[in-house]
């Protein structure tokens, strides 16, 4: 099978890989659709935590299936998945509380195994969801970024009434936006570019207004910075985007938090039934997402899709194994 493989952090190529067997437990799909997020420009660039090289990246697949493991019932041969990325082993600490996230043992697909920038993933039936009939793939692909956005807006503690902002108006901000707004919250959103802030349905932040939720969706310190300096009393920031090595650290008043008794909470990644309630969501028109497609590629042009991506010349990048995908 043609898949994108990385071999070191830096560079990516695409090869032709024997197309993997689906073990115990495990379902083998014909890869439908792909996000290419920046994560993956991470990973191919960069390298990333939980990066095990080689590897070939993909964590938001949807597919359909062709082959069903030893011990694998109720999943039929043609049926259209999401996959959600992460194998969770249920029992340790994490696990209990709900975080599988979190799991001690978690495997994540694209990072520890192999992902979804090919023609052929395998996973295991235990993180597969049925995709709704009135879903497109392209549709349902967005259950895994919007997974994340609803572990976020989970985390962020934000009830009716209360008030959020968001920063970073890209794919991720957009999508919180849209979240926040399915669930009752208007939130206003930051960004420089006028017209991504828009699409968002961004505002632009009133002077001195404070926020009960601000949560960064950019990697930037300077977004941090004036993140925490809106919140308001009992007010929590949320730690969305990881910053680069030389940016992690950022000072802050832990007076400020102790006499307006603020916190900050980290968001990594979603749980499965984030993507359960994101599938639900998308397929009810709570979000939309459609628009949000502006780049279409095959696995040949990955180094123009990860361009797209590195210059936020759009806003969702998708990656498909044929032309026949695109013009489907
Ligand atoms: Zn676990």
């Amino acid at each position: 099978m043609k898949c994108i493989l990385v071999e070191k952090i830096g560079a990516c190529a695409v090869v032709e890989k024997e197309c993997p067997r689906p073990g115990t437990g495990e379902v083998l799909l014909k890869v439908n659709v792909a996000g290419v997020c920046r994560t993956d420009l991470k990973i191919v660039r960069a390298g990333h935590r939980d990066l095990v090289l080689p590897r070939i990246p993909g964590e938001e697949v949807v597919g359909s299936v062709v082959e069903v493991g030893a011990g694998v019932s109720g999943i039929a041969v043609g049926r259209r998945m999401y996959v959600y990325p992460g194998i969770w082993c249920g029992t340790c600490g994490p696990c209990r509380q709900g975080a599988q996230n979190l799991c001690r043992d978690m495997r994540i697909m694209g990072f520890h195994r192999d992902g979804g920038f090919a023609e052929y993933v395998v996973a295991p039936a235990q993180s597969l969801i049925d995709v709704p009939d009135t879903l497109s793939d392209e549709e349902a692909v967005f259950a895994e970024p919007l997974s994340c956005c609803l572990n976020a807006l989970e985390l962020s503690g934000i009830k009716p009434g209360m008030t959020v902002a968001i920063w970073g108006a890209g794919p991720a901000g957009t999508l919180l936006a849209r979240a926040s707004r399915a669930l009752g919250f208007a939130a206003d959103v930051v960004d420089p570019d006028e017209k991504r802030c828009e699409r968002a349905g961004g505002h632009r932040l009133p002077p001195s207004k404070e926020y009960d939720a601000c949560i960064c969706a950019v990697g930037s310190a300077g977004a941090y910075r004036q993140a925490i300096a809106r919140l308001a009393p009992r007010g929590r920031l949320v730690v969305f985007s990881g910053l680069s090595p030389a940016d992690e650290t950022i000072p802050v008043s832990f007076n400020q938090l102790h006499y307006r008794e603020q916190s900050i909470v980290g968001a990594y990644g979603c749980s499965y039934r984030h993507g359960e309630d994101a599938l639900n969501m998308i397929a009810a028109g709570s979000v939309k997402v459609r628009d949000m497609i502006t780049h279409r590629f095959v696995l040949d042009d990955i180094e123009q899709a990860l361009a797209v991506v590195e210059l936020r010349e759009g806003i969702k990048v998708h990656l498909y194994p044929d032309r026949k995908g695109i013009d489907a």
